[in-house]
């Protein structure tokens, strides 16, 4: 039976996404297929690092046992395991959960979307703008599929990053189709910045994200 490597599984707060500010069960994959530039989860990058190996059916029991409804998929990135689908199928099934899945945008979603379907499963899905210097990464083709309950997020290091975001929203009219978010990174871009630049874009849908767990923890937290 597969079994995923899994960094870290904990539940805390949600410090980002649509239910930020809510408990949320996360399970957290190793391996990343890129290297962003700011990347604050470096730790989930490399085989070998600390890690358990757990069954999809395994990582369901944890998650059901939690009792919190709602589930981050997270890593590194979820979308590049091995087997990912037999655990999305299982999530799938039970309504009662809702799971997000925080994916890197380099990796195409709609034949995920397609197999496991969107009632209770859905994309929190990055664009790596230039200052990560993974935006030739990107899997363009996820800009077309996004739907309601998807979200699109951005995170800036710089004024040209907020220009590429802006450039990217408006051709591919994301405020009209998902959730847009914007989020800086920390010690390189103000949020201000952000906030002055929405106002002077009238960007009225778009909301500005900080994440509350940085807020809260330490940035070199882990199971936060
Ligand atoms: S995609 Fe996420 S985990 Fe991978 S390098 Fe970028 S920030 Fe880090």
């Amino acid at each position: 039976m597969y079994k995923f490597p899994i960094i870290e599984k904990f539940i805390s707060i949600d410090g980002e996404g649509p239910m930020a500010g809510a408990l949320a069960t996360f399970i957290r994959f190793e391996g990343c297929n890129l290297r962003c530039k700011w990347c604050d989860t470096t730790y989930s990058w490399e085989a070998g690092a600390e890690k358990e190996l757990l069954s999809a059916q395994e990582i369901y029991k944890y998650i059901k046992e939690t009792g919190i409804q709602h589930v981050t998929l997270t890593g590194g990135e979820p979308l590049m395991q091995k087997e990912i689908g037999t655990l999305l199928s299982l999530l799938a099934k039970d309504e009662k959960l809702l799971v997000h899945i925080e994916t890197n945008g380099s990796i195409p979603i709609e034949p995920f979307k397609k197999a496991y379907g969107e009632e209770n499963i859905r994309y929190i899905v990055d664009y790596k703008l230039s200052g990560s210097r993974m935006q030739e990464k990107m899997a363009m083709e996820n800009l077309d599929v996004v739907t309601k309950e998807d979200v699109y997020k951005f995170v800036v290091a710089s004024k040209e990053d907020l220009e590429e975001a802006y450039s990217i929203i408006k051709c591919y009219e994301l405020e009209t189709r998902c959730k847009v978010y914007i989020s800086p990174v920390m010690d390189q871009i103000h949020p201000q910045e952000i906030v002055e630049f929405m106002k002077a874009k009238r960007l009225g849908k778009v909301k500005l994200q900080l994440q509350i767990h940085k807020i809260i923890w330490s940035k070199e937290s882990r199971g936060v």
